[in-house]
């Protein structure tokens, strides 16, 4: 009722008021609380995210990655993860380009993030032979083939490294990343171009997240693969190509073939029917318009959603959409596409 008395202007600067479009990550707290749903997920812990036994080990191991993660964005000094000059910061932002971008030049201090990984690592796993084998092998890799590796890794090319090695060199390049997208301002970070790129480092999203809670409730957001920022993004839209009419929604427990009434509105007055409801917790969003997905996931069913840990861990949803004819929009960084 409201917003008819506004001007067209006005109810633009109304919404950008009211939602926040872009939530930087925290880095020791995104790790640590990673590392727990992996490991909760890796338990079997989790309704609506049943994880084959297969799997498990995996997860173990990608808990121990994240643990190593949090573990070195608190230890290593802050210059580690210094940002590129205000000026060229400025620059970019005012030409809708990403700050932080992957592309182009790296600071080369995210070598001394990834030997700081291996440490941590090295320390932590015990008895186990074939990772020690892994770390092995990472650890002799020369400054050309780890460049090349992160390379590979930052563009998701299969060529240029080894898919073993990949979540490893991921892992480094995601501590490096996020730590510097949280010193950044949040309100001066400008949409890009095309919203299905992060903002801040211009990589694709892992998957959506649904946040409940403050002025996020019932909102939309894509998460970084790289750095973790969440930028909004309107719900029943494909995050791949931004066409709105074809879009579906497959969970592993039900087909459904009509549009929850939850997701045709983004009201954040609505109160959600239905909370706490497992089938809801992992969707996949299928857009019949470019043939790919990514997934859903939904604060409003359970408080604890990841979108990177979640997406790892529902493999089997993946499996599901892949046989409807569904391609994934992007991969997740801690597992390498001919890894599984
Ligand atoms: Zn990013
Ligand atoms: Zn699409």
């Amino acid at each position: 009722m409201v917003q008819r008395l506004l001007e067209p202007g006005q109810i633009e600067s109304l919404d950008h008021t009211s939602i926040p479009r872009l939530l930087l990550p925290q880095a020791r707290s995104l790790f640590m609380a990673r590392a727990a749903r992996l490991r909760q997920l890796a338990n079997n812990d989790i309704k609506g995210i049943p994880v084959a036994e297969a799997m498990q080990g995996y997860l173990q191991l990608m808990a121990a990655v994240v643990d190593a993660q949090a573990a070195v964005a608190a230890a290593l000094p802050p210059e580690t993860f210094s940002l590129p000059p205000a000026a060229d910061i400025k620059l970019s932002i005012d030409h809708n380009m990403p700050p932080l971008p992957v592309n182009g030049a790296r600071p080369p201090e995210w070598r001394t993030v990834f030997a700081a990984l291996l440490d941590h690592l090295a320390a932590s796993i015990k008895d186990q032979p074939q990772i020690d084998a892994v770390l092995a092998e990472l650890r002799a890799l020369d400054v050309a083939q780890l460049e090349g590796c992160a390379d590979a890794v930052l563009a998701e090319l299969t060529e240029g490294v080894h898919p073993l090695h990949a979540p490893f060199v991921a892992a480094a390049l995601q501590v490096m990343w996020t730590k510097r997208a949280e010193q950044l301002d949040s309100p001066r970070v400008q949409p890009l171009v095309t919203n299905t790129l992060c903002p801040v480092c211009g990589s694709h999203p892992v998957a959506s997240v649904i946040r409940i809670g403050g002025q996020s409730q019932g909102y939309r957001y894509l998460q970084c693969s790289c750095c973790a920022s969440e930028w909004h993004m309107v719900r029943v839209k494909c995050s791949c190509c931004e066409h709105t009419s074809k879009i579906a929604y497959q969970s592993l427990e039900t087909n459904e073939d009509k549009l929850p009434v939850e997701d045709a509105v983004e009201d954040k007055n609505a109160k959600p029917n239905k909370a706490n409801d497992p089938s809801k917790v992992a969707r996949a969003e299928t857009c019949d318009d470019c043939k790919t997905y990514r997934k859903i996931f939904n604060q409003e069913h359970d408080f604890h959603v990841e979108p990177l840990a979640d997406d790892l861990a529902s493999l089997t949803l993946d499996v599901l959409v892949s046989e409807a004819g569904y391609a994934r929009a992007s991969g997740n960084p801690l597992l390498w596409f001919n890894a599984a």
